[in-house]
């Protein structure tokens, strides 16, 4: 009996040697998509009584999904800094008109280390050229590996922004010809006119993607390949100065309340259906709850899994 107990041990410890390999949790979720709308206040979305400009979201994407009414970017609140906290799920001090890539990877290099042939099938397709960093990384171990397939503004960094219609035709075509299982989108308004000072243009912004992002959704809910296996966050990189605070809804990057206060809406096959969440979260907890859902094994988030979503 002795004996078969020490056999018993050392099969065990030899199954623990060979393990070295981590087993994946299995989700419904195959494919996930990630749209960033650039620089909404929150006192114009989701926080405006009546919720005048977020049409779709609020009567038919929030009841399929989870919001979050309580949620911040805690770093610094420029686009390419809010980005990159998404991406990486570090808070960086990072350059933001594109001179300087992440330190850190993010989640396309993690996902094509995991799955190398797939480049095809992992997309960054933004208004902003300046956001085509988010491919790459500054680490020597990452650096110019596991690339993601780009389309970044006019015509890649440094060919300047472009009409989020143009962005979003190209993402209905991406989707449909490549089926990305990885996409992650950036719509330049309503930061773009709010930079300029128009209010009425900044509100239109605000209304023409939550418009885009409604678009999107019908076609992953009616799209065979994404249909039930796909999961969607709608959020933002910052927000604006409060009214008072220098030049109020014209610019943003403080600390202030306005800058800081965005948005998360999630939806997807694990996730529950209209609920409103009042737990505190951050931009690099969507990059940790990204890494769960793909069971991105070598990522580094300093965000948590938002497990409040979770079926
Ligand atoms: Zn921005
Ligand atoms: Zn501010």
């Amino acid at each position: 009996m002795r004996f078969f107990y020490v056999i018993v041990i050392f099969v065990g410890f030899l199954n623990a040697c060979s393990s070295d390999k981590v087993v994946d949790r299995v989700y419904q979720t195959k494919n996930v998509v990630v749209v960033v709308i650039d620089g909404p206040r929150y006192s114009e979305s989701w926080g405006q009584t009546g919720r005048p400009n977020v049409r779709y979201l609020d009567s038919i994407l929030a009841p399929v999904g989870c919001t979050h009414t309580y949620f911040y970017n805690l770093g610094e609140t420029f686009t390419t800094n809010g980005h990159t906290a998404l991406t990486t799920g570090v808070y960086q001090s990072i350059n933001n008109t594109g001179g300087e890539y992440p330190q850190n990877p993010g989640i396309f290099q993690h996902y094509l280390k995991k799955y190398p042939d797939e480049s095809n099938h992992v997309w960054l397709i933004t208004s902003k050229d300046k956001l085509q960093v988010l491919s790459d990384c500054k680490d020597f171990q990452w650096k110019k590996k596991h690339i993601a397939s780009t389309d970044c503004g006019v015509n890649g960094l440094g060919t300047g922004y472009r009409h989020d219609s143009i962005t979003f035709q190209h993402v209905m075509n991406t989707l449909e010809i490549y089926k990305p299982k990885v996409l992650f989108i950036n719509f330049r308004e309503p930061d773009f006119s709010g930079h300029k000072g128009d209010w009425a243009a900044y509100i239109h912004g605000i209304q023409q993607t939550d418009s885009m992002v409604h678009e999107i959704w019908k076609y992953l809910e009616n799209d065979p390949v994404y249909k039930g296996k796909t999961t969607m966050f709608v959020t933002n990189d910052h927000g604006r100065h409060l009214d008072g605070v220098s030049n109020g809804f014209t610019s943003h990057g403080c600390s202030c309340e306005g800058c800081r206060r965005i948005h998360l809406w999630s939806f997807g096959p694990d996730f529950k259906k209209g609920v409103v969440l009042n737990q505190p979260a951050e931009l690099i907890d969507v990059n940790a709850t990204i890494g769960e859902l793909l069971q991105l094994h070598t990522l580094k988030s300093n965000g948590r899994v938002l497990r409040e979503l979770f079926n």
